[in-house]
């Protein structure tokens, strides 16, 4: 018999709100290109109009701020190689649309700095100071996708402006989980549908700066038929949109729930002791959000464990070509490599209940010990 699947995986995907299923659906019963003029283009635009309009109110910035994409992955993309500077700052810990769109940015001649981080995941202000440079892109998460780690924008945001730099804030995980204000230093900051209830398919680059030089920088990576302001070529997907504007809207009003972190937290370290590494837990982290270690327990192996009890879990270590490569947060975060291939992440929704809390504890209180007593018995 199939056993009940526990999805703990919220910051890999999240299941749809049903108020975002509704309007997908809707939209999806319908014909035309919001870029036509008849009635049923029309009647598209409208759907868009009405996103866009729920995304300016949340950033307070204009209309013509808004961009939607496809992912957030073409927004970060948008953000880095579309913007006109020469001089591109990320941090050790970005997400591997930044990462990567920043040595795409050194291929093609750029500077790049990049900025590190402490043993609790928390950002080099020092290093930023001294790094940053008149006209620079400095890219910063608000929330790391791994540790959920938060980073206090307005903290980074007068360093950055000050130095006459700009501010891209990947807003991903933070979105609907931290209080908003912390996009409000940004001077653009992306986001994805299918992280907060919204559907797979979805992105935008929210530009909100107050820098009257901002907008000029901006430039197209999709070149097309001058879709969303001539900054992103293609048909808009009007229905993943719509169903953004819903999720964004409903997000931003369920519970932050730190006592389900807290209570996996506490149990854990209750049962494992010092064998227990919770990554970033001296920092201010995601309320959904715990990225723990047992000493012994790869992670590979705990995630393939879990799985097969019905228990959706995520690690940064990735297979390939026979290889595991550990991730490159847990190594910027001071970690030798066999501590890096036991990380292994938990992310919840606002749904959870404290007993399925309790059901993920038990499987893995059950499941570590048989693997550490296995691996010492080698
Ligand atoms: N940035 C962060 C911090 C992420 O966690 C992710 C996805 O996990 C992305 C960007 C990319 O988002 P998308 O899946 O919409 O491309």
């Amino acid at each position: 018999m199939r056993k009940m699947r526990f999805y703990f995986d919220y910051n890999a995907s999240a299941p749809m709100l049903p108020s975002a299923q509704a309007i997908y659906k809707a939209q999806c019963e319908y014909v035309g290109n919001a870029s036509s003029p008849h009635a049923f283009g029309r009647m598209r635009r409208r759907a868009l109009d009405e996103a866009r309009a729920v995304f300016s109110d949340f950033f307070s910035c204009s209309p013509r701020g808004v961009i939607f994409t496809a992912s957030a992955t073409e927004a970060n993309n948008l953000a880095l190689l579309g913007f006109v500077t020469s001089h591109l700052i990320v941090s050790a810990v970005e997400h591997d649309s930044v990462w990567n769109c920043a040595k795409e940015a050194k291929k093609r001649g750029h500077k790049v700095s990049v900025i590190g981080v402490d043993g609790a995941g928390r950002l080099d202000e020092n290093e930023l100071a001294h790094a940053v440079s008149e006209g620079a892109l400095v890219s910063l998460m608000a929330a790391n996708n791994e540790t959920g780690v938060i980073w206090q924008m307005e903290q980074f945001a007068p360093l950055i402006h000050e130095a006459g730099a700009f501010l891209h804030v990947d807003g991903v995980q933070a979105l609907g989980r931290v209080n908003a204000d912390v996009f409000a230093a940004a001077d653009m900051v992306s986001v994805s549908s299918h992280k907060i209830g919204g559907a797979l398919g979805a992105g935008a680059l929210i530009l909100c700066s107050k820098n009257e030089d901002f907008l000029s920088k901006c430039a197209p990576v999709i070149h097309g038929g001058g879709q969303e302001y001539g900054l992103r070529g293609g048909t808009e997907n009007v229905s993943a949109i719509a169903s953004f504007g819903v999720a964004l809207k409903a997000c931003v009003t369920l519970p932050m729930r730190d006592e389900l972190r807290d209570q996996f937290e506490h149990e854990l370290r209750h049962f494992f002791g010092t064998r227990l590494h919770i990554w970033g837990e001296t920092s201010r982290r995601l309320w959904n959000t715990s990225c723990f270690g047992i000493a012994g327990w790869r992670a590979e192996e705990a995630v393939l464990a879990l799985d097969l009890e019905g228990f959706a879990v995520s690690s940064g270590s990735a297979c390939s070509s026979g290889h595991i490569r550990t991730s490159r947060v847990m190594r910027a975060m001071g970690a030798d490599e066999d501590k890096a291939r036991e990380a292994i992440r938990v992310s919840f929704g606002a749904e959870h209940r404290a007993q399925d809390i309790q059901s993920l504890c038990a499987a893995i209180k059950k499941l570590a010990p048989l693997a550490i007593e296995s691996t010492l018995a080698i």
